[in-house]
């Protein structure tokens, strides 16, 4: 046991977990230091083990838009807990979330419960490949959708911080039914979708990227994609599993009105249990085991403590519409952040999306991968060691978004731009 407690949590992680770590992003490797290991989080507070507590804007990758540990899904978990755990068989609460997303997006008439949003996403592309009878996939440039095989070729997130393009284990087979297209670039995705038409299954995409830092998508490319994807019998998917429920109560699709064919959620909709989802029209739904001939599973998908904490967190953002708030929090603070990055001389590009934001270390705003390598990885996790330093969390890599939540409040905010200029200063 005393050699136990001397070695520090880090230590004693590598020794049993590959990496030290259930995810790789978090072994900060990326901004060169020490992962910290959290005892506990409420509201837009997270503590270290050693009693640190800072501003989170990783907010649990996106789950938790209330703020860590809201009481309303707390108290839903807790009621749902009296019941039992898994059963492996219908419960009614697995219904009353589905009406709930399907009436609030408004691409999805039915929908599946995963246990996360790699399988939704995974099961998303099998259905449109037993319906379209195509084998090969569209995805962009720095998108990321869950680590499926087929999806990591040129994907974000982990994969963009570790600066991997493809990863051992995907065999070759599977990467080339891959097409990856440059996220933003019009005329190309244009004219390559006119060209590889009846080759494509489906195209996948985030409707605001965010996981190659946050990247808006450029006018009329969602609407271009709607268009030439129907034009060649092409189904189209929104990967929502950061915008559902957060760019807009009905998500990204509301907010640049543009209905795709299918659609995948998580994060949000678990309210941080483990939980994904896709959906779309009856027609193609039904194309699923057991009505239809695509095989798709999971023993705890659809987990009754999941649903209660996303059914919980639903209500409450219907109930009370953070979005205009958010959104206008989120403005205050990257305005501040401009402001402050252009007293200290820094080449800083803050970009925004509702509550979603990056800063690149670049000289040129960010549109897609081709400009986001470019920024400065070295700046960031310089910023980031300073931020930490002065009690602010941002992900521990330049190529993924910070998270505003209804529990950022306006002296937070001001906390944070307050600490942003000591860092800059400290990084000058
Ligand atoms: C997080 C994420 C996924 C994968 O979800 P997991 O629950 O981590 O498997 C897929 N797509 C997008 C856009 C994501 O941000």
């Amino acid at each position: 046991m005393k050699r136990v407690r001397r070695r520090s949590l880090w230590q004693e992680a590598q020794r049993f977990l590959a990496g030290g770590v259930n995810s790789p992003v978090r072994a900060f490797q990326a901004v060169g230091e020490e992962p910290l290991f959290v005892s506990r989080a409420r509201g837009a507070y997270l503590f270290d083990e050693r009693g640190r507590r800072y501003i989170d804007y990783i907010q649990g990758w996106g789950p938790a838009i209330l703020g860590h540990a809201h009481p309303a899904v707390m108290a839903a978990i807790r009621q749902q807990l009296q019941q039992g755990l898994a059963f492996g068989l219908p419960t009614a609460v697995e219904t009353a979330l589905a009406r709930e997303i399907a009436a609030a997006l408004p691409s999805i008439e039915q929908l599946r419960f995963t246990s996360s949003g790699t399988e939704a996403c995974m099961s998303a592309i099998r259905l449109a490949r037993g319906v379209t009878g195509r084998t090969k996939i569209v995805k962009f440039e720095g998108g990321y959708h869950g680590h499926g095989d087929g999806f990591l070729v040129k994907a974000g997130s982990g994969m963009a911080t570790f600066g991997l393009a493809s990863s051992a284990g995907v065999p070759k087979a599977v990467a080339d039914e891959t097409i990856v297209l440059p996220y933003n670039n019009v005329p190309v995705v244009h004219e390559a979708l006119e060209r590889l038409g009846s080759s494509v299954a489906c195209v996948i995409v985030e409707p605001v990227a965010a996981n190659m830092g946050v990247v808006a998508p450029e006018p009329g490319f969602l609407s271009m994609l709607r268009q030439v994807t129907k034009q060649q019998q092409i189904l189209l998917i929104f990967d929502e599993v950061i915008t559902g429920f957060r760019l807009a109560y009905g998500g990204a699709q509301t907010v640049f009105k543009v209905r795709p064919d299918l659609t995948i959620l998580g994060k949000i909709i678990g309210g941080g249990l483990p939980c994904g989802a896709f959906g779309g029209p009856r027609a193609l739904m039904s194309r699923l085991a057991p009505t239809g001939d695509v095989y798709q599973a999971g023993t705890l998908s659809g987990h009754p403590l999941a649903m209660a904490a996303g059914l919980a967190t639903l209500r409450w953002l219907k109930a009370h519409p953070p979005y205009a708030l958010l959104a206008a929090r989120t403005r205050r603070l990257v305005d501040g952040l401009r402001r402050i990055a252009a007293d200290s001389k820094m080449p800083v590009q803050v970009q925004a999306s509702g509550s979603l934001w990056t800063a690149f270390f670049a000289r040129r705003p960010v549109t897609g991968w081709a400009t986001a390598r470019q920024a400065s990885t070295e700046r960031y996790a310089q910023w980031f060691r300073c931020l930490r330093r002065e009690g602010v969390l941002l992900p521990p890599s330049q190529f993924e978004a910070c998270f505003v939540g209804v529990a950022h409040t306006d002296g937070l905010v001001d906390a944070t731009m307050h600490a942003a200029r000591a860092a800059f200063r400290a990084m000058a």
